[in-house]
């Protein structure tokens, strides 16, 4: 069936941190022609900004206000997505270690969860997208026609995490990037909003030993088949 005749689904691609979600993500929505969406950044663009506003992370207050006075878009004008925060290009600033842990405490938060997951949801209900997190497939759209959860083992993960941030000039070592992303496996399963959760659901792709072409083709044709699907 042609591209035009498929239906606009939407996909929900979940997985624990490092296991390759927003490289995939992107490369399947362009292949699709649908966009994509990296929940991701957006819990980083509001710890990032909490940060900045010196807000403990443990004030539900603090965090629920700065999250109304905050506006989080994406541009996709230069073909790859950029992460705006009233206006301000945060791509680079919401990627260094120390925002990635403290994403995970901010995360744990209702407030910020409530607040993410209505914009999220805003932002994919007219369908054609994948959109990539936690808990797309359990909590943003539970009903999303097509599932995915990406897994790699903790060391593929940790080197894949460690290459991208040594690439960016970052002086970090692969021991401690393993035990950094240990450290969020950690929190984002046991937190008790939303932890990382596969859905029932959901179709499972260890990517340890998938080149990231192979990974596309399953995804690709499990999406194309559905979408073609009345
Ligand atoms: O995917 P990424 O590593 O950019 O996500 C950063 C953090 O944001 C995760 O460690 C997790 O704590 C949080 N997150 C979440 N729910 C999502 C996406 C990300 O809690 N849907």
């Amino acid at each position: 069936m042609s591209g035009s005749a498929e239906r606009k689904l939407i996909v929900a691609i979940d997985g624990p941190s490092g296991a390759g979600k927003s490289t995939v993500t992107r490369a399947l929505a362009d292949r699709l022609g649908y966009i994509n969406i990296d929940t991701g950044a957006m819990f980083r663009a509001v710890a990032l900004m909490a940060r900045r506003g010196g807000i403990d992370p443990e004030d539900e207050n603090a965090l629920g206000k700065l999250c109304t006075g905050l506006d989080i878009d994406f541009d996709r004008s230069d073909g790859c997505c950029r992460v705006l925060v009233n206006g301000e290009d945060v791509s680079t600033a919401i990627r260094t270690p120390e925002i990635s842990l403290l994403t995970s405490v901010v995360s744990a938060k209702k407030v910020v969860r409530d607040y993410l997951l209505a914009l999220q949801r805003r932002m994919g209900e007219r369908g054609g997208v994948v959109l990539e997190g936690r808990d797309i497939g359990t909590v943003v759209f539970p009903t999303a026609q097509v599932k995915f959860f990406l897994t790699a083992s903790v060391e593929e993960r940790g080197r894949r995490r460690f290459e991208e941030l040594r690439a960016k000039g970052a002086s970090v070592t692969l021991e401690q990037t393993i035990v950094e992303v240990e450290q969020r496996d950690r929190q984002d399963l046991q937190r008790t909003i939303a932890p990382l959760r596969r859905a029932d659901d959901a179709i499972d792709i260890d990517s340890t030993s998938l080149t990231l072409d192979e990974v596309l083709e399953k995804m690709e044709a499990v999406v194309r088949a559905k979408a073609g699907r009345q």
